[in-house]
């Protein structure tokens, strides 16, 4: 199922793709609430896809935790500049939640990097409180699944040593299209594209550290609350993003998402 956030005449609803009742393309169903708090009571109202404008289908109410050095060949077209080999355990960093855009919003460079990365990720979308949770029941924690862009400062997060301030802009955490609350990501291909040419391609299945031994991991330190987010590494092949590109992670299964950089 595709949980959708979207916008029309005003108004911010949470809905369900479905097939059209005409056979004609998709429609969303509009929820009564968050899906995440309130369950798939519906309103009754449904609305052509075409006619909404998604928004991010989440801004989480605590906090973005991010896992980095999480794909090898990544590792390694990174020794020089951040270091090191494969940590031992995952390697957790945050982002704001102000840093989160939607589909179809604007990246913005900020003045201060000469030097602004694409990293596409597949991201999880917490569900409910998570605390000390086992990696054997870590994927309950977890409502669905969304692509997410680590779009990093690098020369910031160089500079800095810590990584707060490189990857945590506004704008820097684009989310979307939708949520898919039950992928198949055994081997579900990761692709950025920028402006229609492939940067980075990997697979779900070239993890590091596995998607419940992540969740477990990251509740040992925090506690997750429904529609917090967990980014879960980037595939090599990051590299610049200027401005007028047109940058998409698509992953598969769950869509694409696709962001202006200005
Ligand atoms: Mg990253």
């Amino acid at each position: 199922m595709k949980v959708a956030r979207f916008e029309v005449a005003g108004e911010i609803s949470y809905g369900i793709l479905d097939a059209a009742a005409d056979g004609d393309g998709v429609e969303i169903v509009e929820l009564t609430g968050d899906p995440m708090i309130a369950g798939y009571d519906t309103t009754g109202r449904r609305f052509r896809f075409a006619d909404v404008r998604l928004l991010a289908p989440v801004i989480p109410r605590s906090k973005i935790v991010c896992v980095g050095k999480n794909y090898a060949d990544h590792i390694e077209e990174m020794r020089s500049e951040t270091g090191g080999d494969a940590p031992e355990e995952p390697l957790l960093f945050l982002k704001p939640n102000t840093s989160v855009i939607g589909p179809g919003d604007t990246i913005v460079r900020p003045t201060i990097s000469e030097r602004v990365e694409h990293e596409g990720e597949l991201a999880m979308v917490i569900g409910a409180v998570a605390k000390d949770v086992s990696e054997e029941d870590a994927l309950g924690y977890v409502f669905g699944f969304t692509c997410a862009n680590d779009v990093t400062a690098r020369d910031l997060q160089i500079k800095d040593g810590q990584w707060a301030r490189g990857k945590g802009f506004d704008t820097f955490c684009p989310l979307g299209p939708v949520i898919e609350t039950d992928p198949d990501l055994a081997d579900a291909r990761v692709i950025t594209r920028v402006n229609g040419e492939v940067r980075q391609e990997g697979s779900t299945a070239q993890l590091i550290f596995s998607l419940s031994r992540i969740v477990a991991h990251a509740s040992q330190a925090f506690t997750l609350l429904p529609g917090d987010v967990i980014l879960t590494g980037t595939p090599a092949g990051v590299g610049r993003l200027e401005a007028g590109d047109t940058v998409e992670v698509e992953i598969e299964g769950i869509g694409i998402l696709r962001n202006r950089v200005a």
